[in-house]
C-alpha cells in the first residue's frame, strides 16, 4: 500500500512526479487542479465556479475539494494506494483527509521560488494531464495523447505571482502538520524530473 501526499509549490514538479509514480507503481494520479481544469473543459456547473477561484490564483473554498477527493478515494483503484498531487492545501483539507485514510508518505518538493516564475510561464499543459515545458518540447501536440497543449491561464505572470503567495500563506503550514506525524520527507526539486525522481523511489523503497 503507498499513500503519497505530493506538496510543493506551484511549478515544484508535483505533477511531473505523480505521473513518473503512477507509472511506476501503478497506483492512481489524483490531481484536484485537474479535476477542476476537465470541469472547466465539459463546462460544468462547478468548472464554472471553480474557475472563478483558480482565475485569480485562489484556493477554492475547501468544502468543494473535500468532497471531490473523499468521493474519488472511494473508487476501486485507490485500494492498493493513490498519489494525491495539489491536495491538500489548507490545514483544514488536511484534517479532514485524516478522517478519511492514512497517509504513508508525504513528499515536499523544494524549490526556490525564483525557478518557478520560469518554469509556470514556460509551461504548457494537455486535458489529458501530460505537461510539458517549451524549454525542452517546442511541438504543439502531446506526445501521449495527440491532444493540443495549450497554456493555463493561471500560469501568466500576475496569477503566478499571487499563487505563490496563497502557497506560502495557506499551504506551507502543511510542512509542519506532517512534520509532527512523522511522514515528512524532502526531496530537491531544483534540479531535473529524473534526479528528483530517483530520491522520490529511494524514499518509496525504503533506501
Ligand atoms: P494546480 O493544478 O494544483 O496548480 O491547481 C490549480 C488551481 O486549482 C489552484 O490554484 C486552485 O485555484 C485550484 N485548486 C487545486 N487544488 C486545490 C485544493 N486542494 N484546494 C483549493 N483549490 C485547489
Amino acid at each position: 500500500m503507498i499513500r503519497i501526499i505530493l506538496l510543493g509549490a506551484p511549478g515544484a514538479g508535483k505533477g511531473s512526479q505523480a505521473s513518473l509514480i503512477k507509472d511506476k507503481y501503478g497506483i492512481p494520479h489524483i490531481s484536484t487542479g485537474d479535476v477542476f481544469r476537465q470541469n472547466i473543459a465539459d463546462k460544468t456547473e462547478l468548472g464554472k465556479y471553480a474557475q472563478s477561484f483558480m482565475d485569480i490564483g485562489e484556493l477554492v473554498p475547501d468544502d468543494v475539494v473535500i468532497d471531490i477527493v473523499a468521493e474519488r478515494l472511494q473508487k476501486e483503484d485507490c485500494k492498493g494506494g493513490f498519489i494525491l498531487d495539489g491536495f491538500p492545501r489548507t490545514i483544514s483539507q488536511a484534517q479532514s483527509l485524516d478522517k478519511i485514510t492514512a497517509i504513508d508518505y508525504v513528499i515536499n518538493i523544494q524549490v526556490d521560488f525564483s525557478l518557478v516564475i520560469d518554469r509556470l510561464a514556460g509551461r504548457r499543459a494537455c486535458n489529458c494531464g501530460e505537461v510539458y515545458h517549451t524549454s525542452l518540447y517546442q511541438g504543439v501536440f502531446c506526445k501521449r495523447c495527440g491532444g493540443l497543449l495549450y497554456q493555463r491561464e493561471d500560469d501568466k505572470e500576475l496569477t503566478v505571482k499571487n499563487r505563490l503567495a496563497v502557497y506560502e500563506k495557506q499551504t506551507t503550514p502543511l510542512i509542519e502538520y506532517y512534520k509532527s506525524q512523522n511522514i515528512l520527507f524532502n526531496v530537491d526539486g531544483n534540479s531535473n524530473v529524473e534526479k528528483t525522481f530517483e530520491e522520490v523511489q529511494r524514499l518509496i523503497s525504503g533506501n
